[in-house]
């Protein structure tokens, strides 16, 4: 089925970058559709409790999402979800994408916000544990921690940095890292070292969590030993990276070779008309003020582009 309308903007994503975009892109009147995999407001609904988005003083993140849609909703925004993209052709004036169930969606611009994912590590428990003493952000739950002992596993910039971070709530935070040495700036590795409330347990993964409703206790191994030991812990960080949700645009537009798009200050990308926002872009800080912030630019930056 081919729908006639053509859109002025395709928003690929429904997280906070991309309802963000849609709130601005149809109250500035521009006929807007959202298409969303999966249940909207992305990551956000992931999250138990937001405690930091200027002007909202503590909501769960699915009613934050929520307000979001209606928001963008009342302005006319048309939201489509739980769809799979089939492929896009984005290379001309009228761009165009193609769902698996072959409907087809046309617009002048379109904003990419297919936002992204922490890097599991990958073992037993991870998934029971997540949000109840597994956290792969230590911006949004590191207060959670307070007084409490913390393990930080990863050996690169972001684990040794949050490490520190953490150190303002917890009282005693362990990074656990595989190998005898860290793959982080020098600077940041100095700035652990010196912190008298980080230790280190090197070459060494985690093997398992444990733990009656909420993590309690960790399993280790030793690698050059093979020696397993266990530990107590009130909380865990994972930071042994993060993974954009841009396979899909490969080729398509310019990734850099973490697989985040590339932008510049207006969120315009590679290709003419198509702009980014959000976690999938090239970016330090991943929160859901950052996200709404990309989205707000690129919706404006995409009416700018309309005009001209
Ligand atoms: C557990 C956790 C807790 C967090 N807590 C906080 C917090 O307390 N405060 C804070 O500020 N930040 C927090 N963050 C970070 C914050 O949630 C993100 O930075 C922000 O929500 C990213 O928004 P986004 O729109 O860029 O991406 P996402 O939220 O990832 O949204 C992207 C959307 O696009 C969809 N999508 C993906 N691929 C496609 C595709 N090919 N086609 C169509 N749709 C697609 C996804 O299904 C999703 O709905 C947390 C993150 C996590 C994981």
């Amino acid at each position: 089925m081919t729908q006639e309308e053509i859109f002025d903007v395709i928003i690929i994503g429904g997280g906070a970058a991309g309802l963000s975009a849609g709130i601005y892109s149809s109250r500035a009147r521009l006929s807007t559709l959202i298409l969303n995999e999966g249940a909207i407001g992305g990551q956000m609904v992931l999250t138990e409790e937001v405690a930091n988005y200027p002007g909202v003083e503590s909501t769960k993140g699915y009613l934050l999402a929520n307000t979001m849609k209606n928001q963008a909703k009342q302005f006319g925004c048309k939201i489509k979800s739980n769809l799979q993209i089939k492929s896009y052709d984005l290379k001309g004036e009228i761009k165009h994408v193609v769902l698996e169930d072959g409907r087809e969606f046309s617009s002048r611009t379109v904003i990419l916000s297919p936002g992204g994912r922490p890097r599991p590590l990958g073992i037993p428990g991870e998934e029971e544990f997540k949000g109840k003493g597994i956290s792969y952000c230590a911006t949004c739950d590191g207060d959670f921690f307070t007084r409490k002992e913390v393990i930080v596993v990863g050996g690169g910039n972001s684990a040794l940095e949050e490490a520190v971070a953490l150190t303002q709530y917890a009282k005693k935070v362990t990074i656990v890292h595989q190998f005898d040495h860290f793959q982080a700036f020098q600077h940041a590795i100095d700035q652990a070292k010196e912190n008298p409330e980080i230790e280190f347990i090197m070459e060494s993964e985690l093997r398992s969590f444990k733990g009656k409703g909420a993590l309690q206790e960790v399993t280790l191994e030793h690698l050059p030993t093979g020696e397993i030991s266990s530990m107590k812990i009130d909380g865990l960080f994972i930071f042994v990276g993060y993974i954009p949700n841009t396979g899909d645009l490969e080729g398509i537009v310019k990734l850099n070779e973490r697989k985040e798009i590339v932008v510049d200050e207006g969120m315009k990308t590679s290709l003419p008309g198509v702009f980014a926002a959000g976690d999938c872009i090239v970016k330090r800080f991943r929160q859901i003020s950052t996200a709404v912030a990309d989205g707000t630019i690129a919706s404006l930056s995409a009416a700018e582009f309309l005009r001209s």
